[in-house]
């Protein structure tokens, strides 16, 4: 989960009314860039409904709490990621086998599918079945980066929520971006990342949000479908670049991504990258 997205508070009040008023729908689907805070709204919602305290909910200090936080809540499930290509019909599936069971312990089943634009249209079909049947008891809560990805049909059963980015969030990516695609002598940028593995590998995934971007308009997608609206012209310029010179900066990308998780020195790989970014 990206570590700079926040609970978006202004979702978690409308939530707490609704609760507060027994008017919670059955599914929705928040919708808005990564990093705008979907996941961890999501979460603190399977909280609200799971919440023992008396008072104010989440408290986030009862077990079910506790448990949602810490991701071992046998009854709030998640699926998928940012790393994933598709969620398939099998995932769904394997997910979904758990709406009829009994709850183990929940007052409400939460079933969080991340990034639904990733379903394939086989796998959106299961999943069209279950918002039409609802079992009882159960929350869905959809979450996808783009709207217009989505089929009308699964759209039209959830309530949709809007997510804009957070605006502290938005300078910081920015800086990365200019630094790393704008910037050719960003030594002193580097050598400050490189000493911060949470900063690097919050780097190291928006600029794998910008390539996908890349790849995505070069394979012909529509421009209004892409995560970068603000650095568009970026996103083209790349994109004029052969798909092995594209190939090599993500795979360098993900190599030091690898170096990270392992706690090892990132600073040469991180100016290799910055090479295969100025090759010519
Ligand atoms: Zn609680």
């Amino acid at each position: 989960m990206n570590d700079t997205s926040q609970i978006n508070t202004a979702a978690m009040q409308r939530f707490g009314r609704l609760v507060a008023n027994h008017r919670l729908a059955h599914a929705y689907l928040l919708v808005g860039p990564q990093g705008s805070g979907k996941t961890r709204t999501a979460l603190c919602l399977a909280q609200m409904v799971n919440c023992e305290s008396a008072a104010q909910k989440p408290c986030g200090e009862c077990p079910a709490c506790r448990k949602i936080a810490a991701g071992n809540h046998p009854d709030v499930h998640i699926l998928g990621n940012d790393e994933m290509d598709s969620i398939k019909i099998e995932d769904i599936r394997f997910l979904l086998g758990r709406a009829h069971l009994m709850a183990y312990e929940a007052k409400t089943k939460v079933f969080i599918i991340r990034n639904i634009e990733l379903m394939t249209m086989e796998a959106a079909n299961a999943l069209l079945k279950t918002l039409e049947e609802p079992a009882p008891n159960t929350l869905m809560i959809l979450t996808t980066r783009a709207l217009e990805n989505n089929l009308d049909t699964v759209k039209s059963r959830c309530h949709v929520v809007k997510f804009f980015p957070k605006e502290e969030i938005i300078p910081n990516n920015r800086k990365i971006l200019d630094e790393m695609l704008l910037n050719r002598n960003n030594d002193s940028f580097l050598k400050e990342l490189s000493a911060d593995p949470k900063e690097t590998t919050h780097a190291l995934r928006l600029l794998l949000s910008f390539f996908r971007d890349v790849l995505l308009l070069k394979n012909g997608v529509s421009k209004t479908i892409l995560v970068h609206q603000d650095c568009l012209q970026e996103v083209e310029k790349f994109a004029a670049r052969g798909f092995e010179d594209l190939a090599l900066i993500i795979r360098q990308i993900i190599q030091t991504k690898g170096l990270v998780d392992e706690n090892l020195n990132v600073k040469m790989s991180l100016s290799l990258l910055r090479e295969h970014i100025w090759v010519n």
